[in-house]
């Protein structure tokens, strides 16, 4: 029997949607809609409001960092995977990066659909084990007094990390940090930096 692993998530996604489809279970024109939806109008975008208004208002960042799930929803954004979502800080003490070992667990909320490099196997298992050198070769070269800690997703947490607010932003307002503020940052796989 073929390994499960050796199968695309590809194509294990559309023989699954197959499945359902035929059984009738799902309505193949509304998971395309529904997939629609995370594609377009939902995505990192939602993340960065998130990270900004944090910045901007410590009640809010306080509130957010106690129940990441509910100060999300207060700015409109919550559904599927983002029933559990807990925020962790980043500071130049502490580094934290996000992963999914057993499959792709993401924030859809806040971050949309994950990307391809999140879903690889390798990043999933690299990452816990060697997540310094997996920051470096993503281009993100960490202090070696900073401590990275590797937080893994599952059904029961889904993790958004807030970055540090970089230096030279201190008169930006929060309108004009959002575009600052990236999907990888957002993931701990890079900071964010004072110009786009
Ligand atoms: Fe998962």
């Amino acid at each position: 029997m073929t390994h499960p692993e050796r199968i695309s998530p590809a194509l294990r996604t559309e023989a699954l949607e197959q499945l359902l489809t035929e059984r009738g279970l799902v309505d193949s024109g509304v998971m395309d809609k529904f997939i629609a939806n995370y594609e377009t109008n939902v995505g990192p975008l939602n993340g960065a409001k998130v990270v900004a208004k944090a910045w901007t208002d410590p009640e809010y960042r306080e509130r957010l960092l106690a129940d990441g799930t509910a100060a999300i929803k207060e700015l409109g954004f919550s559904g599927p995977q983002g029933e559990h979502i807990v925020v962790v800080e980043n500071t130049p003490a502490v580094h934290n990066v996000t992963v999914c070992t057993l499959c792709s667990c993401y924030p859809w909320p806040v971050l949309g659909l994950p990307p391809s490099w999140y879903k690889d196997p390798a990043y999933r298992a690299r990452v816990v084990r060697e997540p310094r050198t997996v920051l470096h070769e993503m281009g993100l070269d960490l202090p070696a007094e900073t401590e990275i800690v590797v937080r893994d997703s599952s059904s029961e947490v889904r993790w958004l990390v807030l970055p540090e607010r970089p230096a030279g932003t201190e008169n930006l307002s929060e309108e004009e940090l959002i575009p600052l503020i990236t999907r990888d940052a957002l993931v701990g796989v890079a900071k964010v930096t004072a110009t786009v």
